[in-house]
């Protein structure tokens, strides 16, 4: 049956009509990593509810922001750094970024890592790190050698 209301998947971690984005917000190295748009936000649910794919090797944005993001990994194995942490992830781990957390995805583990990313649809926008937080984020080795910039 179609309905309206069921987005159904197609091949591999796609969706019917929706398409496959790059990802690459101004200014910065958000390499090799897809976005689509699952939902789009409705007057009694104001998020927006979406994929994103990093292929392997690749990384999302070192970023914060006021904004929460809600994240699930749907697809393959990964690291992410999450405040002062580097944290191991893997298919179904659930994380939440709270307001103003850097954060961080790569795709260490040679294959695609895959996450449903939901976010308020009002939402404030990234703030990248300036040389002098990066610097303090590089005071710690481990987060040094793993945040990509
Ligand atoms: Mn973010």
């Amino acid at each position: 049956m179609q309905n309206e209301n069921v987005l159904r998947s197609t091949d591999s971690y796609r969706w019917e009509n929706v398409p496959v984005l790059n990802y690459k917000p101004e200014g910065n190295t958000f390499e090799a990593i897809t976005r689509q748009v699952l939902f789009d936000g409705h007057p009694e649910l104001s998020c927006q509810f979406r994929y994103f794919e990093i292929d392997a090797g690749g990384h999302s944005t070192l970023e914060r922001h006021q904004h929460v993001h809600l994240v699930m990994i749907i697809r393959g194995r990964g690291r992410a750094l999450l405040g002062q942490d580097i944290v191991n992830l893997k298919e179904l781990d659930v994380v939440t970024i709270p307001p103003h957390t850097w954060h961080q995805f790569r795709a260490t583990e040679g294959e695609p890592f895959g996450f449903l990313c939901l976010v308020n649809t009002e939402r404030d926008r990234p703030i990248l790190p300036s040389q002098e937080e990066l610097m303090l984020l590089r005071s710690d080795p481990a987060v040094g050698d793993f945040i990509r910039v």
